[in-house]
């Protein structure tokens, strides 16, 4: 017996706990709907290049300037790594080795300020991130951290409501003279142009950095503008729209390259994940084929798909659409009742995954909330178009509607299963039927 879900499955006979767990997962995966926007599929090629013998080795430092011997191999991968991040995203310099978005972020403000520093990111109840100066996170308590917002919403269909409110970043930028902005977001559902952030930087003396973390993918495909060579420092993470696997990187100039590099190491890591950076160095090749143009273009088409059969079922979309992979949904308008937290919990009941979020101006705390974040990302790596997209609406509807229903919520779930086992995500992987 092989265990599922990996393709060394028969390898972890000897840990038949750990096996069966990762069966278990694998199973939750491929049977029910993955609609958290952060998540994908990888290809078997990531899984397998994370879970080699790379990980054996200790490669401190940077090609051609490791601590330890033994590093040749090692030397090549990295810097085939770093390659293909520059070749694909058109940057000077790309680092490869943070474990993870956080960390990448955590670099960049190392690299660019000193502790005390302003730095003006977007506020956290409207998709800022926890690095973005929340105040459970350090960087709250190393730098200070002042925050813009969106524009309140619309009834007049030509004005766009609940879009990033350049004016007051412009505003704040002046007042607050911060060293540094930061343009990103977690749970922003419109196009983030670098531009205006540029301009703004430029006219206080600021530094930029745009945090990539979610559109990377979307900005490789060619489906989102690309803020290489407009920002500063582009950080970013492997495993959300890139389908790369789980960890972070960080595009920059020459100018800045030496900085970057110190703050990951010696700064703020040890040994780099080898292995991560090998299937990273997948990612980077895949997502430089002419396919995966077409995967970044089918994911947003999804999301306008999937928003519009949201809409149809009475639920509001926050700014009233997307250009990107999620929507977010204010449950308010479909029941003022309806926290974001049940909304969640009885979608799990149904077999859709996905997460609960505030929405701008929510009046409920983050671990209630008014809001669903939803995203296309990795059921199109799992084939699936727009017509699932509205299917899924209408399930998504059922099920809020029939919470209270279990026979009605036992239906769904039945037709959730059906339409995965239509759309394998590794049709070719040990385990799958
Ligand atoms: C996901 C995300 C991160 C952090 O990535 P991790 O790999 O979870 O540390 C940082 N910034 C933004 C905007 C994100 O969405």
């Amino acid at each position: 017996m092989s265990a599922p879900g990996s393709p060394f499955g028969s390898w972890l006979e000897t840990d038949p706990e750990v096996a069966r767990l990762i069966g278990e997962e694998f199973g939750r995966q491929t049977t029910t709907l993955q609609l958290i926007a952060s998540e994908n599929f990888t290809s078997p090629a990531v899984l397998a290049a994370t879970g080699s013998v790379l990980t054996n080795k200790y490669s401190e430092g940077y090609p051609g300037a490791r601590y330890y011997g033994g590093n040749r191999v090692i030397d090549e991968v990295e810097d085939l790594a770093r390659e293909r991040a520059t070749s694909l995203f058109g940057a000077e310099h790309a680092n490869v080795q943070p474990h993870s978005g956080a960390s990448a972020n955590l670099a960049a403000y190392q690299a660019l300020l000193e502790p005390g520093d302003t730095v003006l990111a977007m506020r956290l109840d409207q998709g800022g991130h926890l690095t973005h100066g929340s105040p459970a996170s350090i960087t709250s308590k190393i730098w200070r951290f002042v925050a813009y917002g969106v524009t309140p919403p619309s009834d007049d269909p030509d004005v766009p409501g609940e879009v990033i409110d350049f004016d007051q970043v412009r505003d704040l930028a002046k007042s607050e003279q911060p060293k540094l902005i930061v343009a990103g977001s977690t749970a922003y559902t419109r196009t983030i142009d670098p531009e205006p952030f540029r301009q703004i930087a430029d006219e206080v003396g600021a530094r930029l950095m745009f945090d990539a973390a979610h559109p990377a993918g979307l900005i490789a495909g060619g489906a989102h503008p690309s803020p290489v060579g407009i920002a500063d420092v582009v950080t970013f993470t492997t495993h959300k729209t890139l389908r790369g696997p789980r960890a972070g990187a960080i595009l920059t100039s020459a100018e800045l390259a030496k900085k970057i590099d110190s703050a990951i190491f010696p700064g703020l890591q040890g040994g780099p994940l080898e292995h991560v950076i090998a299937a990273k160095a997948v990612a980077f090749a895949e997502a430089a084929r002419p396919e995966f143009r077409r995967y970044a273009a089918s994911v947003v088409a999804n999301a306008k798909a999937f928003a519009a059969a949201l809409a149809a079922e009475g639920l509001r979309l926050v700014s009233g659409g997307t250009d990107n992979h999620m929507v977010l949904v204010d449950l308010r308008s479909f029941d003022p009742d309806l926290t974001g937290k049940a909304a969640q919990e009885v979608l799990d009941r149904s077999g859709i995954t996905c997460n609960r979020n505030t929405i701008p101006g929510d009046p409920r705390s983050p671990f209630v909330t008014s809001g669903l974040r939803l995203g296309t990302a990795a059921e199109t790596t799992a084939g699936m178009g727009e017509a699932e997209m509205a299917r899924i609406a209408e399930l998504i509807g059922r099920t809020l509607r029939g919470r209270d229903d279990p026979e009605a919520l036992g239906a769904v779930r039945a037709e959730v299963a059906e339409l995965c086992a239509a759309f394998p995500p590794y049709p070719g992987l040990v385990g799958s039927t």
